[in-house]
This record gives C-alpha cells, structure tokens and sequence, in this order.
C-alpha cells in the first residue's frame, strides 16, 4: 500500500470551552492509504490536551512501512504492528486504522456496518454539545440545536447551575453533561448529581479527575444519574478496571487507536455490564462517519463533531432526525467535497 499525509487544522464554528482550556482550532493530520486504484481516508483530530501534535503524528506516520502490508484485509496482524512502533500516538494508529478499514470496505463493496452485521436504522439519538459560555451565547446554541434531541453541556465550572438554568429557560430536552474531571469533592459532587437529576439530566460524564477512582466508586454507589468513564478509559485494557466505579464508558476512536479496538472495547463493556457511549473529538466527518458505523451498538452517541467546525474535507454520516445516519457508500461511507 502507499500511505501519504497531510497536516490540516479544524476551524471551530464557536471557541470551544472546557474545564480546563478554551481554543478556535484543532489540529488534524489526514491520511491516504492507495493500492488497486481504492484510496482508503484516514484521519488523526488532535485536540492540544490529548499530547499529540502533527509533528508527532507525521512522525510516527514515517516509521510505519506501509509497503510491508502484503495482505491488507489481515487487520489482526497490521494493528497490533502499528500499535507496537511506539507507546501512545494513539490519534495517529486510529488514522491509519480508519484508512484500512475504508480501504477493505470500499474493496468488498460494503458499508462496515454491514460487515459487522448492524442495522444502521438502531444508532441511538446523537447530543449536541453546547459549551461553557455567556448566557446569550448558550441561549443562542440552545436554539441552534433544534435539529437534536439529546443536548450535552460541558461543566465543571462555578457557573454550572448557572448554565444550566440558561438551557432550561430555552427547551425541556434531556441533557447530558460532561464535567472533565472538573469535581474534586465527592460530597459537592452528588449534591450536585442530584440536583442535576431534578433538571432532566440523563447522566455524568467523568465528574471526578481520572485519579479519584475511589471517590467515584463512592459517588456511584449514591448518585441518581450514571456515571460514564471518558478520561478514565482510555483503551481495551481500561475497560475491565472501570467496572464498580462508573456505570458506563464513552469511547473514541482517536483515544483507543481506532474502529477494531472500538468494536472489541464495547463487546468487553457489554459482558461487564457496562453502559456504552460512542463519543468524537472535533473532527472532518472522515473519522465522524468511521465511528458512526458503530452507532446501532451503542446506548448513547456524541458524534456532532463534524457539526462543530467550518472546514469540512468529506460529506458523510448526516444527522436526520436527531439520529446519526449513515449513507449508503462502501468503507466509512465518506467521499471528499
Ligand atoms: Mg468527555
């Protein structure tokens, strides 16, 4: 196969606001895998906080030798090899995990959806992310996410009830929030939980800092909403560990390296018990429509990604209805605009 690369930076519709940091732009390293005259696409969205940057990626793209792949339908021997060239990069594995499967799936001729035996009509209702922002502003977003039956507020701030007051003078859907770590008092945490519980709120994302595992199972035990894991998960291995302590998990293709480890992370997360949420960063709709392939497995999906920025290479998954819907295309189902 030939393998090539390219930087490109994300321009956010909104300045994307978080517990922690706030930013215009993420950076992106996109991917094309060629042999047969079939271009598999690829991509690595590398939001600042995760530690991946496009030097790093091109960097690890360079080591890998993609003329060695002789058979490139044998993803249970190429994966594990990518995995393997260096610790982390995980952004960068999942933009080359992404372009095989493209490749392999526009090689058959079939959706991956298919290939893995979904009916795409049973994703779940995708959220829309709102961020931390003034009250005129969240106003504003709350109006522009009427096409979403589900919204996501990003918390973890003193301002939190605050904002979400702000949401419910607008409308009366579920919301999902995300707190990124941003609870560090687990009393002040199910407080919280439960006063989130009266205001229509469906579940947590990560309340607690990755480190309090303790203080999380703590909270679990007494909180009206479910938990779900996003920092504290970040690859199969991490699955087990969460069980007792969250009640969920949400994966993304660009923290577990790609749609194989996905797909064998939710089928661990579904023995254990586990509550499963297909998350995304901000990313093209390339990796959005490669994740949304895994949609009808999942409880929950977040995959408005592609909604939050202006420069879009590929036309994909759309969302009809609320609902991730996939077009009737071969691999990941993307073509560039
Ligand atoms: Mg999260």
């Amino acid at each position: 196969m030939r393998l090539s690369f390219y930087p490109y930076t994300l321009e956010l519709a909104h300045a994307f606001t978080l517990a922690t940091s706030s930013r215009t732009t993420t950076p992106a390293m996109m991917i094309e895998l060629e042999r047969d005259g079939i271009t598999g696409y690829g991509e690595a969205a590398m939001p600042p906080y995760l530690g991946e940057t496009q030097e790093s990626a091109a960097k690890f793209l360079r080591q890998f030798d993609a003329g060695s792949i002789t058979d490139p339908f044998q993803l249970e021997e190429i994966l594990p090899r990518i995995d393997a060239l260096a610790p982390g990069n995980t952004a960068a594995k999942a933009a080359l995990d992404i372009a095989l499967h493209d490749w392999i799936g526009k090689k058959l001729g079939v959706p991956w959806h298919r290939i893995w035996g979904l009916d795409p009509a049973r994703a779940p209702v995708t959220s829309f992310t709102i961020g931390i922002d003034t009250p005129e502003v969240v106003r504003g977003k709350t109006a522009e996410a009427a096409p979403y039956k589900i919204i996501k507020v990003k918390l973890g701030r003193d301002t939190d009830k605050e904002l979400i007051e702000t949401i419910r003078q607008v409308t009366d859907k579920p919301i999902t929030v995300d707190a990124n770590q941003g609870w560090c008092d687990r009393e002040e945490a199910l407080r919280m939980s439960e006063w989130l519980a009266a205001r229509g709120v469906v579940f947590i994302e990560q309340p607690m800092p990755k480190e309090q595992a303790d203080d999380t199972a703590w909270l679990r035990e007494r909180s009206p909403l479910p938990l779900i894991a996003d920092e504290s998960v970040q690859r199969l291995a991490d699955v087990a560990k969460v069980r007792g302590v969250f009640d969920g998990i949400n994966i993304k293709l660009m923290k577990c390296t790609g749609l194989r480890e996905a797909h064998k992370m939710i089928t661990l997360a579904r023995a254990l018990g586990l509550k499963v949420m297909l998350g995304c960063m901000t990313e093209t709709s390339c990796a959005i429509s490669a994740a949304a392939q895994l949609s009808a497995l999942v409880d929950w999906a977040d995959l408005d990604g592609a909604l939050l920025i202006k420069n879009d290479l590929f036309a994909g998954a759309t969302i009809v209805d609320g609902r991730v819907t996939l077009p009737d295309r071969p691999g990941i189902g993307v073509v560039k605009r």
